[in-house]
């Protein structure tokens, strides 16, 4: 990158850190940001240190906000009695659009991947147990996703809640293997949804 000054050099390196830019893409960003009128620049560095700095977990889902307690988990209308177990906030955000389901959510931060070495520990799990241990929840409803950590996480969850005789379902193979919730439309979303299988 010596061709670049050192500040220029700089914010490429920065921006080809982030995920799915690779060094081209993080160039045009580059000089699109310094083509920018300043005040434009300073809103964008000041939305993301506020982002960063004011959200956090969802004290009863662990879900990204920026309040205590998720709207989710805070709308009366919602029903506490069943849980959707997925990986990220995204997922959850892609079972919102489809305006259809009444229950809250547990977002466990990933999924179980020995090659990884993301373990059970490593998880929102324990949380969910928790949960679990304190709410009269009548069914968890696993929405993780169908690649090989998705269902290896689905297998243990399960594994785990039988004991306690609370339903286990997991979300219809509607979706495609090794498909990420968040890029399925939302028709697919449903049908996965309605045409769960007890685990
Ligand atoms: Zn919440």
């Amino acid at each position: 990158m010596e061709y670049y000054s050192k500040e220029i050099g700089r914010l490429i390196g920065e921006l080809s850190t982030l995920p799915g830019i690779g060094s081209k893409s993080a160039q045009r960003l580059a000089f699109h940001l310094l083509n920018l009128p300043k005040d434009e620049v300073n809103k964008l560095a000041e939305t993301i240190v506020s982002a960063r700095e004011n959200v956090h977990y969802c004290k009863e889902c662990f879900t990204l906000t920026d309040q205590d307690i998720c709207p989710i988990c805070a709308n009366p209308n919602r029903s506490k009695k069943t849980i959707m177990v997925v990986e990220d906030t995204r997922d959850l955000a892609a079972y919102e659009k489809t305006g259809k389901y009444e229950g809250v959510y547990h977002v466990l931060h990933g999924a179980i991947s020995p090659m990884q070495g993301i373990g059970p520990g490593d998880i929102r799990l324990k949380e969910l147990i928790q949960r679990l241990q304190k709410e009269d929840t009548e069914e968890v409803i696993i929405a993780t996703n169908s690649s090989l950590e998705g269902e290896t996480t689905a297998m243990y969850i399960s594994k785990l809640l039988k004991p306690s005789g609370i339903r286990v379902s997991r979300i219809a193979s509607g979706v495609p293997v090794g498909g990420d919730l968040e890029n399925i439309d939302e028709v697919t979303l449903l049908r996965a949804l309605e045409g769960r299988t007890d685990l």
